[in-house]
Protein backbone atom coordinates (compact mmCIF):
# COMPACT_ATOMS: atom_id res chain seq x y z
CA UNK A 1 0.00 0.00 0.00
CA UNK A 2 2.54 1.98 1.07
CA UNK A 3 5.00 1.22 -1.95
CA UNK A 4 4.92 3.23 -4.76
CA UNK A 5 4.27 1.95 -8.29
CA UNK A 6 7.25 2.87 -9.98
CA UNK A 7 9.32 1.02 -7.30
CA UNK A 8 6.85 -2.00 -6.99
CA UNK A 9 8.04 -2.41 -10.25
CA UNK A 10 11.56 -1.93 -9.73
CA UNK A 11 11.08 -4.40 -7.30
CA UNK A 12 9.54 -6.63 -9.45
CA UNK A 13 12.03 -6.54 -12.17
CA UNK A 14 14.98 -6.20 -10.25
CA UNK A 15 18.39 -6.58 -11.53
CA UNK A 16 19.79 -9.91 -13.08
CA UNK A 17 22.86 -9.28 -11.11
CA UNK A 18 20.80 -8.90 -8.11
CA UNK A 19 18.88 -12.54 -8.98
CA UNK A 20 22.37 -13.81 -9.87
CA UNK A 21 23.42 -12.80 -6.13
CA UNK A 22 20.19 -14.09 -4.28
CA UNK A 23 21.37 -17.43 -6.25
CA UNK A 24 24.83 -17.34 -4.97
CA UNK A 25 23.16 -16.70 -1.93
CA UNK A 26 21.09 -20.06 -2.09
CA UNK A 27 23.54 -22.50 -3.91
CA UNK A 28 26.31 -21.42 -0.98
CA UNK A 29 23.96 -22.10 1.84
CA UNK A 30 23.08 -25.55 0.32
CA UNK A 31 26.57 -26.64 -0.76
CA UNK A 32 29.13 -23.79 0.86
CA UNK A 33 30.41 -21.02 -0.03
CA UNK A 34 33.97 -23.02 -1.29
CA UNK A 35 32.25 -25.00 -3.55
CA UNK A 36 30.33 -21.97 -5.53
CA UNK A 37 31.97 -20.23 -8.18
CA UNK A 38 30.64 -16.73 -8.25
CA UNK A 39 31.11 -14.18 -10.31
CA UNK A 40 28.07 -12.98 -10.17
CA UNK A 41 29.40 -9.20 -8.73
CA UNK A 42 31.86 -6.33 -9.68
CA UNK A 43 32.70 -6.48 -5.68
CA UNK A 44 36.90 -6.40 -5.48
CA UNK A 45 38.52 -9.12 -3.38
CA UNK A 46 41.93 -7.57 -4.00
CA UNK A 47 42.41 -5.94 -0.59
CA UNK A 48 43.05 -2.04 -0.25
CA UNK A 49 46.78 -1.65 0.16
CA UNK A 50 48.40 -1.72 3.61
CA UNK A 51 49.39 1.85 3.18
CA UNK A 52 46.04 2.88 2.70
CA UNK A 53 44.45 1.00 6.01
CA UNK A 54 47.31 2.70 7.90
CA UNK A 55 46.27 5.79 6.87
CA UNK A 56 42.47 5.01 7.65
CA UNK A 57 43.64 4.21 11.16
CA UNK A 58 45.72 7.38 12.00
CA UNK A 59 43.39 9.25 10.65
CA UNK A 60 40.12 8.16 12.59
CA UNK A 61 41.92 8.88 15.43
CA UNK A 62 43.38 12.40 14.37
CA UNK A 63 40.55 13.98 12.20
CA UNK A 64 37.79 16.34 13.15
CA UNK A 65 34.63 13.58 12.40
CA UNK A 66 32.16 17.31 12.14
CA UNK A 67 30.08 18.50 9.22
CA UNK A 68 32.12 20.29 6.75
CA UNK A 69 31.24 22.45 3.26
CA UNK A 70 28.83 20.28 1.17
CA UNK A 71 32.06 20.33 -2.14
CA UNK A 72 33.72 18.49 0.81
CA UNK A 73 37.10 19.82 2.70
CA UNK A 74 39.22 22.59 0.61
CA UNK A 75 42.28 20.61 1.02
CA UNK A 76 41.12 17.25 -0.11
CA UNK A 77 39.67 19.35 -3.23
CA UNK A 78 42.89 20.66 -3.73
CA UNK A 79 44.70 17.82 -3.97
CA UNK A 80 42.37 15.87 -6.38
CA UNK A 81 42.58 18.72 -8.84
CA UNK A 82 46.50 18.34 -8.84
CA UNK A 83 45.72 14.45 -9.63
CA UNK A 84 43.60 15.23 -12.18
CA UNK A 85 45.71 17.70 -13.57
CA UNK A 86 48.65 15.28 -13.82
CA UNK A 87 46.32 12.52 -14.98
CA UNK A 88 44.19 14.50 -17.59
CA UNK A 89 46.43 16.85 -18.74
CA UNK A 90 43.71 20.21 -17.81
CA UNK A 91 43.84 23.08 -15.74
CA UNK A 92 41.26 22.67 -13.02
CA UNK A 93 41.54 23.75 -9.77
CA UNK A 94 40.44 22.75 -6.24
CA UNK A 95 37.13 24.47 -7.30
CA UNK A 96 36.51 22.17 -9.98
CA UNK A 97 36.37 19.06 -7.98
CA UNK A 98 33.09 17.79 -5.59
CA UNK A 99 33.99 15.30 -3.92
CA UNK A 100 30.81 12.35 -3.63
CA UNK A 101 29.76 9.27 -2.46
CA UNK A 102 31.03 7.25 -4.68
CA UNK A 103 30.78 7.27 -8.56
CA UNK A 104 27.21 6.11 -8.26
CA UNK A 105 26.69 9.14 -6.04
CA UNK A 106 28.38 11.69 -8.26
CA UNK A 107 26.17 10.61 -11.68
CA UNK A 108 23.43 11.34 -9.03
CA UNK A 109 24.20 14.39 -8.35
CA UNK A 110 25.05 15.67 -12.06
CA UNK A 111 22.13 13.95 -13.52
CA UNK A 112 19.79 16.24 -10.32
CA UNK A 113 21.67 19.46 -11.47
CA UNK A 114 21.05 19.01 -15.52
CA UNK A 115 17.76 16.98 -16.20
CA UNK A 116 14.48 18.26 -16.58
CA UNK A 117 11.77 16.36 -16.71
CA UNK A 118 11.30 14.23 -19.52
CA UNK A 119 14.68 15.32 -20.64
CA UNK A 120 16.79 12.48 -22.65
CA UNK A 121 19.93 10.60 -21.61
CA UNK A 122 21.83 8.73 -24.20
CA UNK A 123 24.07 5.88 -23.11
CA UNK A 124 25.36 2.66 -24.95
CA UNK A 125 24.64 -0.77 -24.74
CA UNK A 126 26.22 -3.02 -23.26
CA UNK A 127 25.48 -0.80 -20.10
CA UNK A 128 25.73 -0.49 -16.17
CA UNK A 129 22.35 -1.09 -15.70
CA UNK A 130 22.32 1.24 -12.51
CA UNK A 131 22.16 4.31 -15.29
CA UNK A 132 18.48 3.91 -15.97
CA UNK A 133 17.24 4.00 -12.62
CA UNK A 134 19.86 6.99 -12.01
CA UNK A 135 18.25 8.93 -15.00
CA UNK A 136 14.55 7.95 -13.65
CA UNK A 137 15.48 8.98 -10.23
CA UNK A 138 14.84 12.83 -11.73
CA UNK A 139 12.14 12.17 -14.47
CA UNK A 140 14.64 11.44 -17.11
CA UNK A 141 14.77 9.27 -20.12
CA UNK A 142 17.69 7.08 -20.44
CA UNK A 143 17.78 5.85 -24.55
CA UNK A 144 20.25 3.36 -25.25
CA UNK A 145 21.69 2.76 -28.54
CA UNK A 146 23.46 -0.24 -29.34
CA UNK A 147 27.93 -0.01 -30.10
CA UNK A 148 29.09 -1.92 -32.65
CA UNK A 149 30.09 -5.63 -32.74
CA UNK A 150 33.77 -5.33 -31.35
CA UNK A 151 31.57 -2.88 -28.06
CA UNK A 152 32.88 0.40 -29.33
CA UNK A 153 30.68 3.68 -29.69
CA UNK A 154 29.05 3.84 -33.05
CA UNK A 155 29.14 7.55 -33.62
CA UNK A 156 26.57 7.84 -36.85
CA UNK A 157 24.08 5.52 -34.59
CA UNK A 158 24.22 7.99 -31.09
CA UNK A 159 23.79 11.17 -33.64
CA UNK A 160 20.67 9.50 -35.21
CA UNK A 161 19.51 9.23 -31.63
CA UNK A 162 19.79 13.13 -30.46
CA UNK A 163 16.88 14.85 -30.17
CA UNK A 164 16.16 18.61 -29.04
CA UNK A 165 15.41 16.35 -25.38
CA UNK A 166 18.78 14.96 -25.07
CA UNK A 167 20.60 16.80 -22.37
CA UNK A 168 23.37 14.28 -21.62
CA UNK A 169 25.43 11.12 -22.98
CA UNK A 170 26.73 8.86 -20.73
CA UNK A 171 30.14 7.00 -21.41
CA UNK A 172 32.42 4.00 -19.74
CA UNK A 173 35.62 3.22 -20.18
CA UNK A 174 37.24 0.33 -19.27
CA UNK A 175 33.72 -0.79 -19.81
CA UNK A 176 31.42 -2.74 -17.41
CA UNK A 177 30.99 -5.51 -18.80
CA UNK A 178 32.81 -5.45 -21.77
CA UNK A 179 36.10 -4.55 -20.60
CA UNK A 180 36.65 -2.47 -23.47
CA UNK A 181 38.73 0.70 -23.17
CA UNK A 182 38.57 3.39 -25.84
CA UNK A 183 40.87 5.16 -27.48
CA UNK A 184 41.65 8.67 -28.42
CA UNK A 185 39.98 7.77 -31.88
CA UNK A 186 36.75 7.56 -30.34
CA UNK A 187 37.02 10.55 -28.21
CA UNK A 188 37.67 12.31 -30.92
CA UNK A 189 34.46 11.15 -32.72
CA UNK A 190 32.51 12.60 -29.38
CA UNK A 191 34.17 15.31 -29.96
CA UNK A 192 33.20 15.95 -33.76
CA UNK A 193 30.31 14.97 -32.36
CA UNK A 194 29.43 17.36 -29.91
CA UNK A 195 30.71 20.79 -31.17
CA UNK A 196 27.64 20.49 -33.25
CA UNK A 197 25.60 19.80 -30.03
CA UNK A 198 26.79 22.63 -27.51
CA UNK A 199 23.49 21.70 -24.95
CA UNK A 200 24.76 18.32 -24.58
CA UNK A 201 27.02 17.16 -21.82
CA UNK A 202 29.19 14.49 -22.17
CA UNK A 203 29.34 12.40 -18.75
CA UNK A 204 32.39 10.20 -18.75
CA UNK A 205 32.18 7.68 -15.52
CA UNK A 206 35.77 6.37 -14.52
CA UNK A 207 35.55 4.10 -11.68
CA UNK A 208 37.82 1.27 -13.69
CA UNK A 209 40.10 4.04 -15.20
CA UNK A 210 43.52 2.65 -13.10
CA UNK A 211 42.54 -0.63 -13.94
CA UNK A 212 44.04 -1.28 -17.12
CA UNK A 213 46.08 -4.36 -18.95
CA UNK A 214 49.00 -4.16 -20.81
CA UNK A 215 50.17 -1.12 -20.02
CA UNK A 216 47.40 0.46 -22.45
CA UNK A 217 47.46 4.37 -21.81
CA UNK A 218 44.15 5.25 -21.51
CA UNK A 219 43.66 9.08 -23.14
CA UNK A 220 41.77 12.27 -21.81
CA UNK A 221 37.98 13.35 -22.16
CA UNK A 222 38.93 16.38 -20.71
CA UNK A 223 41.16 16.95 -22.69
CA UNK A 224 39.77 16.26 -25.38
CA UNK A 225 35.59 16.93 -25.15
CA UNK A 226 35.39 20.90 -23.31
CA UNK A 227 31.71 20.34 -22.64
CA UNK A 228 32.29 17.15 -20.38
CA UNK A 229 32.74 15.75 -16.53
CA UNK A 230 34.32 12.80 -15.25
CA UNK A 231 32.74 10.60 -12.01
CA UNK A 232 34.65 8.01 -10.53
CA UNK A 233 35.45 6.76 -7.16
CA UNK A 234 37.95 5.00 -5.14
CA UNK A 235 35.67 1.70 -5.05
CA UNK A 236 37.70 -0.21 -7.28
CA UNK A 237 41.26 1.11 -8.04
CA UNK A 238 41.66 1.57 -4.46
CA UNK A 239 39.07 -1.76 -3.33
CA UNK A 240 37.36 0.71 -1.21
CA UNK A 241 33.74 0.27 -2.74
CA UNK A 242 31.75 0.21 1.10
CA UNK A 243 33.42 3.14 1.87
CA UNK A 244 31.25 5.45 -0.94
CA UNK A 245 33.82 7.79 -1.73
CA UNK A 246 34.70 9.47 -5.06
CA UNK A 247 34.13 12.90 -6.90
CA UNK A 248 33.42 14.99 -10.15
CA UNK A 249 35.74 16.61 -12.02
CA UNK A 250 33.75 19.80 -14.08
CA UNK A 251 36.04 20.15 -17.34
CA UNK A 252 37.13 24.07 -17.50
CA UNK A 253 36.07 24.42 -20.93
CA UNK A 254 31.95 24.65 -19.86
CA UNK A 255 31.37 27.97 -20.25
CA UNK A 256 28.36 27.84 -17.90
CA UNK A 257 31.10 25.79 -14.89
CA UNK A 258 30.40 28.00 -12.12
CA UNK A 259 27.06 27.84 -11.88
CA UNK A 260 27.36 24.04 -13.08
CA UNK A 261 29.54 23.56 -10.12
CA UNK A 262 27.27 25.18 -7.72
CA UNK A 263 24.52 23.14 -8.96
CA UNK A 264 26.19 20.21 -8.22
CA UNK A 265 27.08 21.10 -5.37
CA UNK A 266 23.31 22.32 -3.62
CA UNK A 267 22.70 19.01 -5.13
CA UNK A 268 25.40 17.00 -3.20
CA UNK A 269 23.36 18.38 -0.34
CA UNK A 270 19.95 17.70 -0.95
CA UNK A 271 20.01 14.19 -2.39
CA UNK A 272 20.25 13.00 1.18
CA UNK A 273 23.23 11.16 1.82
CA UNK A 274 24.79 15.11 2.58
CA UNK A 275 28.22 15.12 1.39
CA UNK A 276 30.89 12.67 0.89
CA UNK A 277 32.09 10.68 4.21
CA UNK A 278 34.57 12.48 6.03
CA UNK A 279 37.44 10.50 6.76
CA UNK A 280 37.21 8.99 3.28
CA UNK A 281 38.12 12.03 1.71
CA UNK A 282 40.96 13.12 3.51
CA UNK A 283 41.59 8.89 2.76
CA UNK A 284 41.72 9.60 -0.59
CA UNK A 285 43.83 12.63 -0.62
CA UNK A 286 46.53 10.80 0.42
CA UNK A 287 46.18 7.78 -0.71
CA UNK A 288 44.92 8.49 -4.36
CA UNK A 289 48.32 7.23 -6.27
CA UNK A 290 48.19 4.06 -3.53
CA UNK A 291 46.10 2.30 -6.04
CA UNK A 292 45.61 -1.93 -5.91
CA UNK A 293 48.41 -3.57 -7.92
CA UNK A 294 46.68 -4.22 -11.51
CA UNK A 295 48.73 -7.22 -12.03
CA UNK A 296 46.62 -9.42 -10.16
CA UNK A 297 43.39 -8.52 -12.09
CA UNK A 298 45.81 -8.89 -15.02
CA UNK A 299 46.21 -12.26 -13.93
CA UNK A 300 43.28 -13.66 -13.58
CA UNK A 301 41.97 -11.74 -16.86
CA UNK A 302 44.58 -14.57 -18.61
CA UNK A 303 43.70 -17.42 -16.43
CA UNK A 304 39.86 -16.86 -17.09
CA UNK A 305 40.09 -16.41 -21.18
CA UNK A 306 42.34 -19.36 -21.20
CA UNK A 307 39.52 -21.48 -19.34
CA UNK A 308 37.12 -19.96 -21.97
CA UNK A 309 39.43 -20.69 -24.69
CA UNK A 310 39.72 -23.82 -23.80
CA UNK A 311 35.53 -24.60 -23.66
CA UNK A 312 35.96 -23.27 -26.96
CA UNK A 313 34.23 -19.65 -25.85
CA UNK A 314 34.68 -16.27 -27.81
CA UNK A 315 34.72 -13.06 -26.03
CA UNK A 316 35.77 -9.20 -26.01
CA UNK A 317 39.09 -9.36 -25.26
CA UNK A 318 39.31 -7.15 -21.66
CA UNK A 319 41.89 -4.31 -21.99
CA UNK A 320 40.91 -3.01 -18.36
CA UNK A 321 38.02 -3.27 -15.96
CA UNK A 322 37.67 -6.84 -14.01
CA UNK A 323 34.99 -8.12 -16.42
CA UNK A 324 34.72 -10.71 -19.52
CA UNK A 325 31.78 -10.35 -21.84
CA UNK A 326 31.04 -13.97 -22.95
CA UNK A 327 29.16 -14.92 -26.20
CA UNK A 328 26.64 -17.50 -24.97
CA UNK A 329 27.16 -20.90 -26.71
CA UNK A 330 23.31 -20.50 -27.54
CA UNK A 331 21.49 -17.83 -28.17
CA UNK A 332 19.31 -17.67 -24.98
CA UNK A 333 21.77 -15.74 -22.63
CA UNK A 334 19.36 -16.73 -19.52
CA UNK A 335 19.33 -19.94 -20.22
CA UNK A 336 23.07 -20.41 -20.49
CA UNK A 337 23.52 -18.84 -16.79
CA UNK A 338 20.54 -21.19 -15.71
CA UNK A 339 23.18 -24.24 -17.28
CA UNK A 340 26.04 -22.89 -15.66
CA UNK A 341 24.38 -22.73 -12.22
CA UNK A 342 23.06 -25.82 -12.44
CA UNK A 343 27.45 -26.57 -12.26
CA UNK A 344 27.26 -23.56 -9.23
CA UNK A 345 29.03 -21.22 -11.48
CA UNK A 346 27.37 -17.73 -11.36
CA UNK A 347 27.33 -15.28 -14.13
CA UNK A 348 25.27 -12.39 -15.01
CA UNK A 349 22.95 -12.69 -18.29
CA UNK A 350 24.26 -9.90 -21.02
CA UNK A 351 20.12 -9.32 -21.21
CA UNK A 352 20.74 -7.76 -18.13
CA UNK A 353 22.71 -4.77 -19.96
CA UNK A 354 20.99 -4.81 -22.89
CA UNK A 355 22.82 -7.39 -24.80
CA UNK A 356 21.69 -10.38 -25.13
CA UNK A 357 23.08 -13.31 -26.31
CA UNK A 358 26.45 -12.51 -24.03
CA UNK A 359 27.35 -13.73 -20.56
CA UNK A 360 29.24 -11.37 -17.95
CA UNK A 361 31.63 -13.34 -15.63
CA UNK A 362 33.12 -10.28 -13.17
CA UNK A 363 36.69 -11.57 -12.48
CA UNK A 364 37.73 -9.90 -9.34
CA UNK A 365 37.63 -13.27 -7.55
CA UNK A 366 39.92 -15.90 -6.40
CA UNK A 367 41.84 -17.66 -9.50
CA UNK A 368 40.85 -21.17 -7.36
CA UNK A 369 37.68 -20.03 -8.65
CA UNK A 370 38.72 -19.23 -11.75
CA UNK A 371 40.33 -22.86 -12.19
CA UNK A 372 37.81 -24.33 -10.44
CA UNK A 373 35.12 -23.75 -12.72
CA UNK A 374 36.66 -25.00 -15.76
CA UNK A 375 34.81 -28.23 -15.59
CA UNK A 376 31.47 -27.46 -14.67
CA UNK A 377 31.61 -24.90 -17.90
CA UNK A 378 33.09 -27.65 -20.40
CA UNK A 379 30.03 -30.12 -19.26
CA UNK A 380 27.66 -27.14 -19.98
CA UNK A 381 28.72 -26.36 -23.12
CA UNK A 382 29.01 -29.58 -24.47
CA UNK A 383 25.80 -30.52 -23.16
CA UNK A 384 24.39 -27.44 -24.91
CA UNK A 385 25.98 -27.68 -27.84
CA UNK A 386 24.96 -30.90 -28.30
N1 LIG B 1 29.82 2.81 -12.80
C1 LIG B 1 30.13 1.56 -13.16
C2 LIG B 1 30.35 1.27 -14.60
C3 LIG B 1 30.24 0.54 -12.21
O1 LIG B 1 30.54 -0.70 -12.61
C4 LIG B 1 30.00 0.85 -10.85
C5 LIG B 1 30.05 -0.19 -9.82
O2 LIG B 1 30.14 -1.38 -10.06
C6 LIG B 1 29.70 2.18 -10.52
C7 LIG B 1 29.60 3.13 -11.51
C8 LIG B 1 29.41 2.60 -9.10
O3 LIG B 1 30.58 2.66 -8.39
P1 LIG B 1 30.70 3.39 -6.98
O4 LIG B 1 30.96 2.31 -5.98
O5 LIG B 1 31.83 4.29 -7.12
O6 LIG B 1 29.42 4.10 -6.72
Amino acid sequence: MFVSLQMKGYAEKSSWIRKMFEEGVRLKQEFGTNNVFDFSLGNPDVPPREEVLAVIERLAREMNHGYMHNAGYPQVRHCIAEFVRREYGVNVSGDDIIMTCGAGGAMNVVLRSILNPGDEVITLAPYFVEYGFYVENFGGRLVVVKCSEDFMPDITNIRKAITEKTKAIIINSPNNPSGRVYPQSVLDGFKGLLDGFPGILLISDEPYRRIVFDNIKLPSVLATVPNSVVVTSASKDLSLPGQRIGYIAVNPGIPERKELIDTFIMANRILGFVNAPAIMQMVMAECIDMNIHVENYQKRRDLITGVMDDAGLTYARPEGAFYLFVKSPIEDDVEFCRALAGEKILAVPGTGFGWPGYVRFAYCTSESAITGMAPGLLNVVDRLRG
